[in-house]
């Protein structure tokens, strides 16, 4: 129930920093600016973030510091966060973001409702709101507005409405960003302000410490444990007796905001470690808040998900079948069982995903999509969820996967879509990917882009996978009902990956479950002509606006991808899954062209299920391993549409 998360701001040694995390911090705050006590040594922040950040946002507080010292600073230790507490105006911020491809926190001291409506000019990921007040400001910002608060902090907070600022300003306040509530909390004043002003987080420094830039252990926890007792924003739209209060040990002064306040939500994450981020242009920005606030509110949102629920259902024909392949089963001497997305309506498993963000577009108000598709599967997948919910739709495709799939282009083309070909380049996916984008920054006032896959900029890998782990989540039951135990692997074919996101992401937390991703090997991973950059030669580049494992050259071209396969044939691949092999929770593995139509022509004949090619990856992998008991292998779409490939191969 209780959500408010803990950012621990002011740290500067390790020690302490390792307690907060071990406290269940969500942020650790390293303080740059020389004018402060509580400035972090750079050694000691190596450390800490070496340590400690694949464990915690790390946060870097910066006050005027120049562009290019914010952006090494934050390259050079991995920055989540950096939090700008100076008179860094909007675009500031933003090219901080774009620059760094970290979050962007931006505080204000608050004086009065003015400074509320400042605030709200900045397009950030946090809101930090310092409770500063107009005489303090100086000192305060002397000393990054935490520490100064110590001595006036109590004051701030005092009944509910302090002195220096009124949380009651807060009723004004219409931005959905994330808030992040700081200045003078303590262990016994923090469980006030959270219900008070429900943040998204709260932010101690100076009230946790024994000396400047020293923490105190006791007081710490005392910290986290009125917050986590503090039973706090439990939002009403999630059918809390409206906004009541029931935070115990606070006063019944503090119940009369709690109504009024928006609940906090919380935001999706924007990186995978050193992946992911949003490599956009200016004019996109504003669109990826838009609609990262929109998918945070309509996740939590009942009606929203009832109505995709419904039409998962009734529409797309979920929940999809688990399968034990018996003759399959029967050959390899062990159990494999098949996750039947191919029965999915229009045939894969990327209807999921294109019907969720369709249904969101149109609760944003947006009344035309865009969409890219190579070999057309997601292409009519979104026709088709336009069609549905009478939405404009235009389908970027390549010139040369026009030639090659006449019959999802016709198929589009029924469905009421346009479909636009892509001239340049390769004249494939990564150009129709390219020209999608360039659309969007002309017109995103009105449209909404569905990208097909777990890639491009926050938030779309982490909207795409959340929408694919209905397979996850589907198949994780059915199996447990099934064999009663878990599977000792998970495999699934990884083109940008979200069908592989969408089965891994029930089993994350089940470290004896491994998880297999197949990518593609083309005419092998020793020739130039595959698609496969998880597994071998894929260096962290930026493609389509995310940071992650990309084909590329020395000098950083783009290489071309190439499979038989054209859902898997592409340059680059999710961040997240960047991030799940270089921490080793999943592994990767490349299937050539040849050992995939072997998987489709058997899977063929011993199950009378014909495979989409994509699909026979996973499954070609899995054909190559002996033992392992109880394999669960993701069956992403139907083969239909790859019958003259395979036919023409002979
Ligand atoms: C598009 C597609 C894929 C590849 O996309 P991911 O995002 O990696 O899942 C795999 N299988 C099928 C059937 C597809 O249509």
């Amino acid at each position: 129930m209780c959500s408010t998360k803990v950012k621990i701001c002011g740290i500067t040694r390790l020690a302490d920093a390792e307690l907060a995390v071990s406290l269940g911090a969500w942020s650790i705050g390293m303080v740059f600016y020389r004018g402060s006590p509580r400035r972090c040594p750079l050694v000691e922040a190596g450390r800490i973030s070496a340590a400690l950040r694949r464990r915690v946002q790390l946060t870097g507080v910066f006050v005027n510091a120049p562009l290019e010292e914010i952006v090494s600073t934050a390259d050079q230790l991995q920055l989540s966060i950096v939090q700008l507490h100076g008179d860094e105006g909007p675009a500031f911020c933003s090219e901080i973001a774009r620059r760094t491809g970290a979050k962007v926190s931006k505080a204000i001291q608050v004086a009065d409702g003015g400074d509320i409506r400042e605030i709200e000019r900045f397009h950030v990921d946090y809101h930090l709101l310092d409770a500063g007040g107009r005489q303090e400001r100086r000192g305060a910002r002397a000393d990054v507005g935490h520490g100064a608060m110590a001595e006036n902090g109590g004051r701030a907070l005092r009944g509910g409405t302090g002195e220096t600022f009124d949380w009651s300003l807060l009723e004004s306040r219409r931005s959905q960003v994330p808030l992040v509530l700081s200045g003078g909390l303590t262990p016994e004043n923090v469980c006030q302000a959270i219900a008070l002003v429900h943040p998204f987080a709260v932010d101690a420094a100076s009230g946790v410490e024994a000396a400047p830039g020293i923490k105190d252990p006791q007081r710490m926890r005392a910290f986290f444990a009125a917050v986590s007792g503090s039973g706090s924003t439990a939002p009403s739209a999630l059918g809390a007796p409206s906004g009541l209060d029931t935070a115990p040990g606070c006063g019944p002064a503090t119940a009369r905001l709690a109504r009024s306040n928006a609940p906090a939500v919380a935001a999706v994450e924007h990186h995978y470690g050193p992946y992911g981020g949003q490599f956009v242009p200016e004019t996109l920005m504003p669109a990826l808040i838009e609609l990262e606030q929109a998918w945070v509110q309509a996740r939590g949102d009942h009606g929203f998900e009832a109505e995709l629920q419904q039409l998962l259902r009734r529409y797309v024909g979920r929940p999809t079948p688990l399968y034990r392949a018996s003759r399959l089963s029967q050959r390899l001497r062990r159990s494999i069982y098949l996750k039947r997305e191919d029965l999915n309506h229009t045939g894969s498993h990327k209807l999921n995903n294109a019907l969720g963000q369709a249904l969101l577009a149109k609760r944003m108000g947006k009344s035309r999509i865009i969409a890219e598709t190579g070999a057309g599967q997601h292409g009519v997948a979104t026709a088709t969820a336009c069609a549905l919910l009478d939405l404009e739709c235009v389908v970027y495709m390549g010139e040369e996967d026009v030639r090659r799939q006449q019959p999802n282009v016709q198929r589009m083309r029924l469905l009421g879509a346009r479909v636009q070909e892509v001239t340049t380049g390769a004249r494939t996916l990564k150009e129709a990917t390219s020209e999608a984008i360039r659309d969007w920054v002309s017109t995103v006032a009105h449209t909404h882009y569905v990208i097909g896959s777990a890639v491009g900029p926050a938030p779309y890998p982490a909207i795409v996978r959340e929408l694919q782990s209905v397979i996850g989540a589907e198949a994780r039951e059915q199996i447990l009902q099934a064999e009663g135990r878990l599977p000792r692997r998970v495999i699934a074919c990884v083109g940008g990956g979200s069908n592989a996101l969408g089965i891994f992401s029930a089993f994350l937390d089940d470290g004896e479950v491994e998880l297999i991703g197949v990518e593609a090997g083309g005419e092998g991973i020793d020739t130039p002509r595959h698609g496969a950059p998880l597994t071998v030669g894929g260096r962290p580049g930026i493609l389509h606006g995310a940071r992650s494992a990309v084909m590329q050259d020395e000098e950083g071209q783009i290489l071309e991808a190439h499979s038989i396969s054209a859902g898997l044939d592409y340059p680059g691949t999710g961040p997240q899954h960047a991030h799940l092999r270089d921490t080793g929770r999943a592994r990767y593995f490349a299937v050539t062209d040849a050992e995939a139509v072997d998987a489709f022509k058997l899977l063929t004949r011993l199950e009378g299920i014909i495979p989409a090619l994509e699909s026979a990856h996973a499954l070609a992998w899995a054909l190559e391993q002996r033992g392992g008991e109880l394999d669960l292998i993701c069956l992403s779409g139907r083969g239909d549409k790859d019958l003259a490939e395979v036919l023409r191969l002979g």
